[in-house]
């Protein structure tokens, strides 16, 4: 009898291990490793159906003069933001993975795009849900006249009969996890499992141009699923992410072999499906009639993301002895700092006023980028005086009360270009080398914090 063939994987990212690991030599995680078989099931072979297709498509050599220069052949999903995302539409035979944290709207943006594209054979490959279940969600869309064919099989030898027969133009997985190929002997959603039916994917996607969608979900602390060894395999990593309990989702692009990473793509979720935002300052900045004072929005970066938020500041006279200093999402120290900065070099009498700090939606910022905003915000609720809601900041500020660079000024610019803000304060120092013209706002390069209050308050 054949001796059971069985490797060691990282959960976090692919890597294999003959034995089991404590620590991973890749990714450096600890218990991550699990065994799975990796054997082909007895009397089985490998995916024939796959190999079949995959061979009928494989390329010969080709004289290089012999070949057509094609300029890119941009495919529109008839979705500007996705199109955006993507760099200027879809490309031809590359695999896009789509992850979010379950619920959070991917199925439906993916059918959604699957029934817009009303041109195309698409193969919307389901082991999430039920036939009927997504008619009822198609229904809910505005089930229009489309060429969308629906197939919840989950095992690749069918998948690639019915790829096969039906010849689809773009093909979509809901989700990567649930897919499992017989050439292997693990469950769906285990690594090897994930990675080969990932790669026979990508296979088919390259030799017959087909675009493939891949959903995946994300787990709480935002890594997908399985491993990482998918985002390498694909040529672009979508995220689609929001908050559950506001109405607008956001699709970042994370990778993108064909396009910058830096895009945005702005929807809110409506009963009838995703609507696409052209105007998204109006989301993400609270509404408000008038202009309150103590207000600021700074750009800031959540990893590798541009982000902004909103920054309120409350200061008012102390009702007792002590003064109260209170944030929430802002690091205590950090504010205690930045009054002192205020108090000693410019003069601000807060030593015997409350401070509140509050980062509004809940979240926790550690970025300094947002320290021109904290303190502008603190100024203007002593003075009483409200900031122009166009207006965003983007810098930190030193214990002389100097403006000090940060990192990746020009993501955060257009970003904040991007939503729909007209003036962005940044660091003179660093300024030099960034082109003015091209972000669409007004720069505002200054030295020290005088400079600041001089142009916002005088
Ligand atoms: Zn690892």
């Amino acid at each position: 009898m054949a001796k059971t063939k069985t490797a060691y994987f990282c959960q976090s990212c692919g890597y294999q291990s003959p034995k089991w690991l404590g620590k991973c030599p890749s990714c450096a995680e600890w218990n991550t490793f699990v065994e799975e078989l990796v054997q082909p099931p007895a009397g089985k072979t490998a995916n024939s159906t796959f190999s079949q297709t995959v061979t009928a498509h494989r390329p010969v050599p080709r004289l290089l003069s012999a070949i057509d220069m094609q300029t890119e052949n941009r495919i529109d999903t008839f979705n500007m933001e996705l199109n955006r995302v993507l760099g200027g539409g879809l490309v031809p035979g590359s695999v896009v993975l789509v992850g979010g944290e379950p619920g959070i709207g991917k199925s439906t943006l993916m059918l959604q795009v699957a029934l817009d594209m009303v041109n195309y054979t698409v193969l919307y490959i389901s082991g999430e849900e039920s036939e009927q279940q997504i008619k009822m969600r198609a229904a809910r869309l505005g089930d229009k006249k489309n060429n969308t064919y629906i197939l919840t099989v989950t095992d690749m030898e069918t998948v690639f009969r019915h790829i096969e027969s039906l010849q689809p133009q773009i093909i979509v997985v809901d989700s990567i996890q649930t897919l499992h190929t017989g050439s292997i002997e693990s469950p769906a959603g285990s690594v090897s499992q994930i990675r080969q039916c990932a790669n026979e994917l990508q296979q088919y996607a390259k030799v017959t141009n087909t675009p493939v969608f891949l959903i995946g979900h994300i787990t709480k602390d935002g890594a997908l699923a399985g491993p990482k060894i998918l985002e390498h395999m694909v040529d672009a990593v979508l995220q689609f992410e929001g908050d559950r309990n506001y109405g607008y989702r956001m699709l970042r692009s994370v990778k993108n072999r064909f396009g910058s990473t830096s895009e945005l793509g702005i929807y809110e979720m409506q009963n009838d499906g995703l609507r696409q935002v052209l105007n998204p300052s109006e989301l993400l900045i609270t509404h408000r009639d008038e202009h309150f004072s103590g207000i600021t929005i700074a750009a800031t970066m959540e990893g590798l993301r541009p982000m902004l938020v909103e920054i309120q500041a409350l200061v008012s006279t102390a009702a007792y002895g002590v003064p109260q200093r209170s944030t929430t999402g802002f690091d205590g120290r950090r504010l205690n700092m930045l009054l002192a900065v205020l108090e000693k070099r410019h003069g601000f009498r807060l030593a015997t006023k409350d401070v509140f700090l509050n980062i509004a939606g809940g979240i926790r910022i550690d970025d300094p980028a947002v320290d021109l905003a904290v303190v502008s915000a603190i100024i203007s609720s002593n003075e009483d005086m409200p900031i122009n809601p166009k207006t965003c900041f983007a810098a930190e500020v030193g214990l002389s009360g100097e403006i000090r660079a940060v990192s990746r000024v020009e993501q955060r610019i257009s970003e904040a270009a991007k939503l729909g803000f007209e003036k962005i304060f940044v660091a003179r120092h660093g300024f030099k080398n960034l082109d003015k013209k091209e972000f669409g706002i007004e720069l505002v390069a200054v030295g020290r914090i005088e400079q600041v209050f001089e142009i916002l308050f005088r």
